[in-house]
């Protein structure tokens, strides 16, 4: 724990959604000395879609930080290797060895359930009370940036809701942001959701589900994870919950979504349909998917957003999803929301006047946002390679696959060096460090 922020006993900080980066920017603030964080959240409890995520050496280094890492870690599996297969044919194009991730970044690449993460930054939180309280069931309805309060309306409550004061409000309210809405709407400016037509299913096989198929057995005994790519789709698979359970995620086209638009962006989803979809993939994967029980199919509609010309107005800003959200090919949306909640964190511990709030903000957006607009475009650029549809550029990308042995380039941009010394050699904090004094004076020259 860092030493105690001047501004700790008395800034008034608001959150907007307890999600990943909610609840991760809540216990960092915590942990840096403040004292008045509270969190509003519209679901009644973490309601946590169940799912597998990918822990990269950056996400695992900020649980670290965070001292909520043991709790994960008993979930986690480590990945010694990540292979990339035909379809059709089940051919292994690419075999890479995730082994040197561990001492070339300091930690290993692991994948975990999304729940056991979830779970140990509320623990965090609840051990972090008084200085952090969490209000379930409170939708934020609108946000008054020049006076710093939101307005809140909880389950049940009498007429349209009340106005909390604040001294610095975070948007952490993921990809249908409601602070994003209004801040854009302020601005003048349009919400343009980007439809990338894709949609995931994601389910999960437990060990006895899987229990009559040997060679899925050994997919989950496994320190490995296994993507199928074909036309416009890709499964993507592996163990978690200590070998437990097998966590299957794919991308389609977004037919569903398409034909019955809702509000909301995961629905349950109809297993014949996923397996329609898939019905020309190798024989494994079918297995696989079939062995999937009725009624545990779970859809998501993939959003992303054209890049904000800015993240911050007044003492108000937008992290994570709200900001950037990404197609999940690098598996980097979670570790990108919970490094914009370190530097928030860590920038408001230097400061030692409210009135540099804003300016403080403003280097946030400096250090954060050309790193992570730039990822979501390369998780875009994943995608395309992954789902190639002529047969001749099909082809080549999977003799480059093959060439991987000999130190080429990875398509899959998830398993490429160049990427990944981006991604995990990357230390948000060191580089915050770095950069803060000069951009802080900037910022302050300029208000
Ligand atoms: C198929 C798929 C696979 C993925 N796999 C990975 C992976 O392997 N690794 C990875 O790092 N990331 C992955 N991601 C991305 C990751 O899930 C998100 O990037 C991450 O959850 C974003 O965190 P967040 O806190 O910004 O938003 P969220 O986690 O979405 O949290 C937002 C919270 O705000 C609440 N909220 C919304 N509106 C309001 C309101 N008006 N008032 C109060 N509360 C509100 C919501 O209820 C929610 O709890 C994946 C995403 C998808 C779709």
């Amino acid at each position: 724990m860092s030493d105690p922020a001047p501004l700790g006993p008395t800034l008034r900080i608001v959150i907007v959604g307890a999600g990943m980066s909610g609840l991760a920017t809540a216990l960092g603030l915590a942990r840096s000395g403040f004292t008045q964080i509270n969190v509003y959240e519209t679901a009644k409890d973490l309601g946590f879609v169940g799912a597998g995520i990918q822990v990269a050496p950056n996400l695992a280094r900020q649980f670290q930080r965070l001292g909520v890492w043991d709790d994960v870690a008993t979930d986690a599996v480590d990945l010694e290797e990540a292979d990339v297969r035909a379809c059709a044919t089940n051919e292994i194009l690419a075999s890479v060895k995730m082994t040197h991730i561990a001492d070339r970044y300091g930690q290993p690449h692991r994948v975990a359930h999304r729940s056991a993460l979830a779970k140990a930054l509320y623990n965090g939180c609840k051990a972090a009370t008084p200085n952090i309280t969490v209000h379930f069931n409170s939708a934020v309805l609108g946000v008054d940036f020049d006076e710093t309060k939101l307005l809140v309306k909880q389950r049940g409550e009498e007429g349209d809701g009340h106005w909390v004061v604040a001294d610095l409000i975070l948007g952490a309210d993921g990809i249908k942001s409601i602070v994003r809405k209004r801040m854009l709407a302020k601005h003048g400016e349009e919400d343009r959701a980007q439809e990338t037509s894709q949609a995931s299913y994601r389910v999960m096989l437990t060990r006895e589900q899987m229990s009559s198929d040997r060679d899925l057995l050994a997919f989950l005994d496994s320190n490995a994870s296994f993507r199928w790519i074909g036309p416009r789709r890709h499964v993507i698979a592996y163990p978690i919950s200590n070998h437990t359970i097998f966590n299957i995620s794919t991308t389609q086209p977004d037919i569903n979504f398409a034909a019955a638009p809702t509000a909301t962006y995961t629905t349950r989803a109809d297993k014949s349909a996923m397996l329609a979809v898939y019905a020309d993939f190798c024989d494994v994967v079918q297995r696989m998917l079939r062995m999937v029980p009725e009624g545990e199919v779970c859809e998501w509609k993939l959003l992303v957003q054209n890049p904000l010309r800015t993240w911050v107005d007044g003492n108000v800003a937008l992290l994570g999803d709200a900001s950037h959200p990404t197609l999940p090919h690098l598996g980097q949306g979670a570790a990108q929301a919970i490094e914009d909640g370190a530097v928030i964190s860590w920038i408001l511990s230097k400061l030692t006047d409210p009135a540099d709030v804003n300016a403080g903000l403003c280097v946030y957006e400096r250090l954060r946002k050309s790193r992570t607009e730039f990822l979501v475009s390369q998780a875009a650029v994943a995608g395309r390679a992954l789902h190639l549809t002529d047969p001749e550029a099909q082809a080549a990308r999977d003799e480059a696959f093959r060439q991987v042995a000999n130190g080429g380039p990875n398509p899959d941009k998830w398993l490429d060096r160049e990427v990944q010394d981006f991604v995990y050699g990357f230390d948000c904090i060191n580089d915050a460090e770095k950069k803060w004094e000069a951009m802080f004076a900037e910022e302050k020259a300029k208000q």
